[in-house]
């Protein structure tokens, strides 16, 4: 019977072993261990190179802000005159919006794509709906546009912005793809409520609103919107031109008074929104 040789021992080092290169390490490879800073913060840099890993290439990096910035100037020099819908629009990262390809056109004053033949429409024109909704008698008593009442989330570019002048927006959506891309877009804004529904219909539960804001355009006015605008409340939408061609921006306000409950309605400028449709997909 042979006994076997006796192992190395390994623990405890004696404390010759101490500081010295690990059995079978190179000369230089110890040399390379010995030159490495302790890393406490080492797993800050991780999480930090995970999470830059996860942001889609913007083709912006961090510049984004200045670029914004000048986005808001051009737009303030061509008449966009509300400070608020102006810091609304500095705040509101666009091109986290849309797709990365397109990220650079972000903070161009052009409608792009968001997929399901639907589009973001310029920031020229939702700033002014947005300005035309803050300068209602309500919104400036109040100073803040209240329980907004968005049709047409789309990508959720517009009711983020909304969320910075009022208290609450409920937002709808017909077409499920863009819902669920919204609802990915907003995640961690707890006061807008992304529904996925027609919103022919407007959101009775909800109602009255004291704003509400249409991204899409039809023929007529949806009686359900305006059952559902509260009294003091005003309405903003693109609709068909009383011509019968292109589209016109109508706004409409809830006047109540001595005389009564009644609906005033305004044409404006000529614009152009994807068509309002009824039903979900
Ligand atoms: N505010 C959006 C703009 C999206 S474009 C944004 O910032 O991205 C207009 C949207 O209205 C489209 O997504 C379209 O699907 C939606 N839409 C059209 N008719 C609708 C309806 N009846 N109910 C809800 N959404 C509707």
């Amino acid at each position: 019977m042979t006994s076997l040789p006796p192992r190395p021992k390994r623990f405890p080092l004696s404390l010759n072993q101490l500081g010295t290169p690990r059995a079978g390490a190179s000369a230089a490879a110890a040399a390379a261990e010995a030159r490495e800073p302790l890393k406490p913060q080492g797993h800050w840099q991780q999480a930090a190179a995970i999470k830059a890993r996860q942001t889609p290439p913007s083709g912006l990096g961090l510049d984004s802000a200045g670029v914004r910035h000048g986005m808001v100037q051009r737009l303030r020099r061509e008449g966009l005159g509300d400070e608020r819908v102006l810091q609304a629009l500095t705040s509101v990262r666009r091109h986290e919006f849309v797709d990365s390809a397109l990220a650079t056109q972000a903070y161009e004053d052009t409608s792009l794509p968001i997929g399901h033949g639907q589009t973001i429409s310029k920031p020229s024109v939702v700033g002014r709906m947005m300005a035309l909704m803050l300068a209602a008698p309500g919104a400036q008593q109040r100073g803040h546009l209240g329980k907004v009442l968005e049709i047409g989330t789309g990508c959720g570019y517009q009711a983020a912005l909304l969320m910075q002048l009022s208290k609450q927006v409920v937002s709808i959506e017909r077409l499920r793809p863009l819902h669920d891309k919204a609802r990915a877009n907003l995640v961690g804004q707890p006061h807008i409520r992304l529904i996925y529904g027609d919103g022919m219909l407007g959101h009775p539960p909800a109602a009255p609103y004291d704003s509400i804001i249409a991204a899409a355009g039809g023929d007529d006015i949806p009686q359900a919107w305006l059952d559902q605008l509260a009294p003091g409340g005003r309405l903003v939408a693109p609709m068909t031109a009383p011509s019968g061609r292109g589209q016109v921006l109508v706004l409409i306000d809830h006047v109540r008074d001595a005389a009564g409950s009644r609906f005033v309605r305004s044409l404006h400028e000529a614009v152009l929104f994807v068509p309002l449709k009824s039903g979900v997909m």
